[in-house]
């Protein structure tokens, strides 16, 4: 299959390839983090999933179980696809434009990094061969929130012709669904009632609601027609459908130009009116500054992202544009999410019903922290105003504090599969790692005040009723699930009880800097103690005879998987063998004793890194996309630096490449956030325990320099790394000290500090199970 064209700032296809419809249209989604529209082509068919997502927007639905249980979740939500606003047909002479008739003798579309925009540009040639040329750009806007608007442009290029340009806004789109895969969404037909239409001038609303979850959505366009003369307009809304008419006799050499202008408005308390005034109020700002205006407004902002937060990457150019593509894609997730969550495919698609789960703090929010600090504390401050929720659902399982859903979207539990759902308490440690993380990148005293302490002390009260002391004078955290779930229900799970052993003690820490908070929230000495108590106690199970840790209690003791008489296309494991004959053996779907080691490397010595990672990378299958980006960290650290950048390729790669096969329902955000974690992290070593900040880079031999800019309190500063050595420079606010390879360099404005890369001894890497070794990465030459 043709893929995407090589370029540094710009994602590029170049042919019109029906079959991989539903992969283009998750690559060239575009979103602000509030709205969101997968890239289908304007004229609405042929779509694989026309998906347009508002962020919160979902319908909930009753869980199916064959067998309750107490404290299984009721309901379960599923992401909506809202009015699709889209949708532009033209029909030339009577014939509509159909990429799936005529002839596409050119077709091209541009997903641009720096305009924010998607740009396509299709010579067609119609079944009668009429030809026309139509030039769209879209864009979902950074700084109007609820506003998107399209640019379309048609050219006539074989004498006059008659056009007519239908523009909708179309509720209850058809969409295919049906799939046994688990992690594709629970597909809803005609989610949306219709409650209100109005249509005058050029400009249209559709107000409808969901049926069960009480929400409603109002979808409004507005229109700019530029042509010569001789337009006649029409305009109409009813029901599901709102429909801008226009047909125009366009001489050749002359061009019909319509700019269509979206805004979008959902609440659950608003009335119908009321909405309908919020979205004329969007319309009417994005009119006023126009498409040049939007289009200047995007690129302003855009520039401002790049200035801060680019990763530089010589070697390998498909990476760079990788790498690009995903750092594009996470502040599309997260820029404008602004207290909402930001859900496992960001707004890019259905799949996993449009849940949120830990990849939003423990993947993207680090990306977030050091380069948009202001998202990373909006999707935490989510995170707090949905705490009454996680304290209730601690209470129905019989526990204190908050415990955090495995999956949500408003916040309330929604995994109908409680061994990996309800068990996977660690969620709750991530939130506040996260947390923790925030607090120390940026001293942000108001949100420590105001909602980091409230996080903190009620995911600690969560820990110290979870767990108990044993009689050994251990504290356990027994019958939970962690990261790997290949296997469940275990007993003292390492990466849990580190997270939460972390969490404990920051939840003490917090509350001596903030007494009167910690006040408020009834904390007492005699509950800090215990938390104390408890992290101080914290069992860590190692493996004496082995030498290794296992990832939870008695794990080494048992059964290793028959990997070399699984067939290659039994993979992912999880829809081939049943859970059970998992669960009770040594096989590993994603990083969890070696997300331990990144995450709370400060536990663990260089010889325990080295012989945990050769240990758990001969069980690792990466049935997750969220494996390969810790497996290249923590190969990195320990020196397998080209085993790390077969991994970065395989992480950066899964949406471009569509390696799990399943791109069309939605982008992997954790991978692509991942891509940035192995080039920040791995390749440069970027270390944050303890409220500092540290650097160990190293290179692998394919990259001859790697660069980054981050963002630490109040200062920005640029990393740069070559093979030998790596040089730190301040580019803006005060003087701070960061490590390098153990050492402190102090960064002042104006001095650019080298240091030199120590030399690296170097050891066999280890290898995986038989058939899922990381595909070896050879720089493609470039391809145009
Ligand atoms: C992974 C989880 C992850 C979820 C959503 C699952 O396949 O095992 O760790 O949170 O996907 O990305």
């Amino acid at each position: 299959m043709p893929g995407f064209q090589v370029d540094p700032w710009q994602l590029r296809w170049n042919t019109l390839n029906l079959d991989a419809l539903g992969r283009t249209e998750s690559v060239f989604a575009l979103s602000n983090g509030h709205i969101g529209m997968r890239g289908s082509l304007e004229e609405g068919e042929p779509a694989n999933l026309p998906g347009t997502y508002l962020n919160g927007f979902y319908e909930q639905h009753a869980l199916p179980y064959a067998e309750a249980g107490y404290g299984y979740p009721e309901d379960g939500q599923t992401v909506v696809n809202v009015t699709d606003g889209k949708i532009i047909r033209l029909l030339v002479q009577d014939e509509p434009l159909d990429m799936r008739y005529g002839r596409a003798v050119e077709h091209h579309r541009v997903l641009d990094f720096r305009t924010g925009t998607l740009r396509r540009d299709t010579l067609w040639e119609s079944p009668t061969g009429r030809r026309v040329r139509v030039r769209t750009e879209r864009l979902v806007s950074f700084t109007q929130r609820a506003v998107a608007a399209i640019h379309y442009e048609v050219e006539p290029l074989d004498g006059n012709l008659q056009l007519v340009v239908q523009s909708d806004l179309l509720a209850n789109e058809p969409i295919e669904s049906a799939s046994k895969d688990p992690r594709v969404s629970a597909m809803l037909n005609t989610p949306l009632v219709a409650e209100d239409a109005f249509a005058q001038d050029c400009h249209a609303v559709l107000v409808h609601h969901t049926r069960k979850s009480g929400l409603r959505v109002a979808a409004a366009m507005d229109h700019e027609l530029d042509t010569d003369d001789g337009l006649r307009c029409d305009i109409h809304a009813e029901g599901d459908l709102a429909r801008l008419t226009a047909a125009v006799d366009v001489p050749e050499g002359s061009r019909l130009r319509v700019t269509k202008y979206i805004a979008y408005g959902w609440s659950a308390r608003r009335s119908a009116p009321a909405l309908r005034a919020q979205v004329d109020a969007a319309l009417s700002g994005a009119r006023q500054t126009g498409w040049e205006g939007l289009l200047a407004e995007q690129r302003a902002y855009l520039d401002d992202f790049w200035a801060t937060s680019d990763v530089e990457i010589e070697g390998d150019p498909e990476l760079q544009q990788a790498v690009r593509f995903a750092l594009f894609h996470i502040l599309q997730a997260g820029a404008r999410g602004e207290l909402r969550a930001i859900p496992a495919k960001g707004l890019t698609g259905p799949g996993y019903d449009g849940h949120s789960f830990w990849d939003s703090e423990t993947f993207v929010l680090p990306v977030l922290t050091y380069t948009v600090p202001e998202a990373a504390r909006d999707a935490l401050r989510w995170r707090h105003s949905t705490l009454d929720k996680a304290r209730e659902r601690a209470d129905a399982l019989g526990l204190r504090g908050a415990a955090f859903p495995w999956r949500t979207i408003d916040g309330a539990e929604c995994s109908a599969y409680w061994p990996a759902g309800t068990a996977a308490f660690h969620v709750s440690a991530d939130v506040a790692d996260a947390t923790v993380r925030y607090l120390a990148a940026t001293e942000d005293v108001d949100f420590e005040r105001d909602h980091g302490t409230e996080i903190l002390v009620e995911t600690a009260r969560l820990w110290c009723s979870l767990g108990h002391h044993d009689l050994h004078g251990g504290f356990r955290i027994d019958g939970v699930t962690g990261p790997d779930e290949y296997s469940a229900v275990v007993d003292n799970n390492v990466y849990t009880n580190l997270m939460a052993q972390r969490n404990l003690r920051e939840a003490v820490a917090v509350c001596e800097r903030q007494p009167l908070a910690a006040e408020r929230l009834g904390v007492t000495v005699a509950e800090t103690t215990a938390w104390r108590e408890a992290a101080a106690k914290m069992v860590v199970p190692y493996d004496e005879m082995l030498g290794v840790h296992p990832q939870s209690e008695r794990f080494t003791e048992h059964a290793r998987w028959d990997f070399d008489s699984t067939p290659a296309d039994h993979y992912p494991l999880l829809l081939h063998y049943p859970y059970f004959d998992l669960y009770r053996k040594q096989v590993v779907k994603q990083a969890d004793l070696v997300m331990a080691m990144y995450t709370r490397g400060d536990h663990f010595t260089h010889e325990q890194k080295v012989r945990n990672v050769d240990y758990y990378e001969a069980l690792t299958v990466r049935d997750s996309s969220l494996s390969a980006c810790v497996q290249a960290v923590m190969a990195a650290e320990v020196g397998y630096l080209d085993l790390a950048y077969d991994y970065f390729a395989e992480a950066a790669l899964t949406d471009l490449h569509d390696l799990h096969e399943n791109v069309r329902n939605g982008l992997h955000i954790a991978s692509l956030a991942g891509a940035w974690t192995v080039a920040v992290a791995g390749f440069g070593g970027m270390r944050d325990h303890d409220r500092s900040l540290a650097f160990s880079p190293r290179l692998p031999g394919a990259l001859t320099r790697l660069a980054f800019r981050l963002t630490y309190r109040e200062s920005r500063f640029a990393v740069e790394i070559g093979q030998d050595s790596a040089s730190y420079e301040l580019l803006e606010g005060p003087s701070l000290t960061v490590g390098h390879h153990g050492e402190g360099v102090p960064l002042v404005l104006g001095a650019v500090e080298r240091r030199p890369i120590p030399a690296l001894s170097s050891r066999k890497a280890p290898s995986q199970p038989h058939g899922r070794a990381p595909r070896k990465r050879a720089v493609p030459p470039p391809r145009n």
